[in-house]
């Protein structure tokens, strides 16, 4: 993972909501703020969300949103739908321009958009 470095160039990668970034396996790591934010959101105590979408991850320093068995994110409907689209964590809304991977284009389907 790295910082996005198109700030410098004035791109703004525009998501086309393709949901391949909720398909592909991996973590998705949640903190205090973003558990609680969520929790309120789905109308249910932290607790009860924290048992019912986290796990451990696997450097048990934090927790994630549970995967589906298929590697998909617990709050995916069909292909492209966030059950929490408006809270959801800086991992998915920071993606791809405020942090990306190396070769994140290969996987991302957002369009490159000049800002004046
Ligand atoms: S929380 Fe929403 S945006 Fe993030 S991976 Fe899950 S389904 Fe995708
Ligand atoms: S992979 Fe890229 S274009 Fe597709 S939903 Fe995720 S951020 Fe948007």
């Amino acid at each position: 993972m790295s910082e996005g470095t198109d700030n410098e160039e004035k791109i703004h990668y525009q998501c086309q909501r393709c949901g391949n970034c909720c398909r592909w396996p991996g973590e998705v790591p949640v903190d205090d703020a973003e558990m609680q934010k969520i929790a309120d959101y789905l109308k249910m105590p932290l607790y009860d969300f924290v048992a019912e979408y986290t796990d451990l991850r696997l450097n048990r320093g934090g927790l994630t949103l549970t995967e589906k068995p298929n590697g998909e994110c617990i709050f995916l409907e069909g292909k492209n739908h966030c059950q929490i689209n408006d809270v959801k964590p800086y991992q998915c809304s920071g993606f791809p321009n405020r942090w990306n991977f190396e070769g994140w284009q290969k996987a991302c389907e957002a369009i490159p958009v000049k800002i004046e």
